[in-house]
């Protein structure tokens, strides 16, 4: 199969653009897109999200594993404790139970391919202990008010 990209509007053929999450969890201005959605042999869905400039994606951690590679501009991930800025190309393995969030806080939109099990553990939110441990170091607390 064949689905050709549209690199004005950073879509593809016959692909639907989605809400990017619908369980009512905290992001602004991301979009979902899902090219693949798993076969017998591999058993992953291969999305691209994207975030609008100012935008940024949910706050999260769970048990599963994610891969991504920066498709479109360019803006920064928090990943654990350490804020990395990302551009197109960047390769990002997020490990098991490790807190993450990207945000286009750079004027731009950041696009992302991701690759993760299609049987996979819920999103976990962060509770206020964590929030509070996040926000007391000070360029954590600089990301996530950035935009
Ligand atoms: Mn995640």
């Amino acid at each position: 199969m064949m689905r050709k990209f549209d690199e004005k509007n950073y879509t593809w053929d016959g692909v639907d653009t989605l809400v990017y999450k619908a369980d009512g969890s905290p992001f602004k201005d991301v979009t979902r897109q899902v090219l693949f959605d798993g076969a017998f042999d591999i058993p992953c869905q291969f999305r691209y999200f994207e975030v609008k400039p100012g935008g940024y994606s949910t706050l999260e951690y769970h048990e599963h594993t994610h891969m991504v590679m920066i498709f479109r501009g360019h803006g920064q991930c928090l990943l654990g404790d350490e804020i990395k800025n990302v551009k197109v190309g960047d390769f990002i393995e997020i490990p098991s139970h490790t807190i993450h969030q990207f945000r286009a806080n750079k004027g731009d939109y950041v696009g992302f391919l991701c690759l993760v099990n299609k049987d996979r553990d819920k999103v976990k939110l962060l509770d206020d202990t964590q929030m509070a441990e996040l926000m007391a170091k000070p360029h954590i607390k600089a990301f996530l008010e950035s935009c």
